[in-house]
């Protein structure tokens, strides 16, 4: 399948053949591209150097490009649409860089790293500005939905790249923290009737809630605590080994 083929968002086709001439696309994209556009939740088992950062990049923005404008425009008050969690500054901040070449002026999507060694004010204030993608380590992440400068009351998709660097570090407390406030396992089962429940009260007041979380998760090896996470908190994933 080429990128053609798997009925990207127009701009990011644009992107793709433009400013990344990306000729066709590698064999995890392949595989990957097509289950994020079906919004399936996904186990990515690939290195780095595979692609896998526009595999996951590419059905993110076609989803956060898919909402309406009145949606991208509450993103200040409401939070990011979605999150991207990698293990250290260096993968986060190039992974920001490389969702920065899909956007364009016209999209007017914004993506903010959210890394430690840099000034918390200055990313809250940004945040408090309103960003649609915040790319970040878990740490730092952490700090700030506990210090309320990120909410995520409409963040409905969320990628864990390198799952097993991420838990060697010792994250598996923030990635699970950050996982409960976007909704947990309850969140990731749109046929729980609660949580529906819930999503149409908050609807009738006027907010969007997504009907279920979408979560990626990409690791270069599947050591049991990886396994854990993904059994608590991926709904009946899509497995692509490269
Ligand atoms: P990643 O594994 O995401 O870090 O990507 C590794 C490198 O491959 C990066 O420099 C990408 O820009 C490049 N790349 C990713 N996908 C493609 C593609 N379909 N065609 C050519 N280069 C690519």
């Amino acid at each position: 399948r080429s990128f053609r083929e798997s009925s990207i968002h127009p701009l990011l086709l644009q992107a793709i053949e433009t400013k990344l001439q990306y000729k066709e696309p590698s064999p995890i994209q392949r595989q990957a591209i097509p289950i994020g556009m079906e919004r399936r939740d996904l186990i990515g088992i690939a290195e780095t150097g595979s692609g896998k950062t526009a595999a996951f990049g590419i059905p993110l923005l076609h989803h956060i490009l898919s909402f309406p404008p009145q949606i991208l425009d509450t993103v200040a008050e409401e939070g990011p649409l979605a999150l991207i969690m990698a293990p250290t500054r260096e993968l986060a901040l190039q992974i920001d860089v490389e969702i920065g070449k899909l956007l364009s002026r016209q999209h007017k999507v914004i993506s903010l790293a959210v890394v430690g060694g840099q000034s918390i004010t200055e990313q809250a204030s940004k945040l408090r500005s309103g960003v649609h993608v915040v790319v970040g380590t878990p740490g730092r992440i952490n700090d700030c939905v506990e210090m309320a400068y990120l909410v995520l009351n409409q963040c409905s998709y969320i990628v864990l790249d390198e799952a097993d660097r991420m838990i060697d570090l010792g994250f598996a407390p923030q990635i699970e923290q950050i996982l409960e406030a976007m909704g947990g396992k309850l969140k990731s089962e749109n046929e729980s009737e609660a949580y529906e429940q819930e999503r149409q009260d908050l609807e009738a007041q006027g907010k969007v809630v997504p009907r279920h979380r979408l979560t990626a998760m990409f690791s270069a090896t599947m050591p049991p605590e990886v396994e854990r996470i993904a059994k608590r908190y991926l709904r009946h994933p899509a497995v692509v080994t490269i």
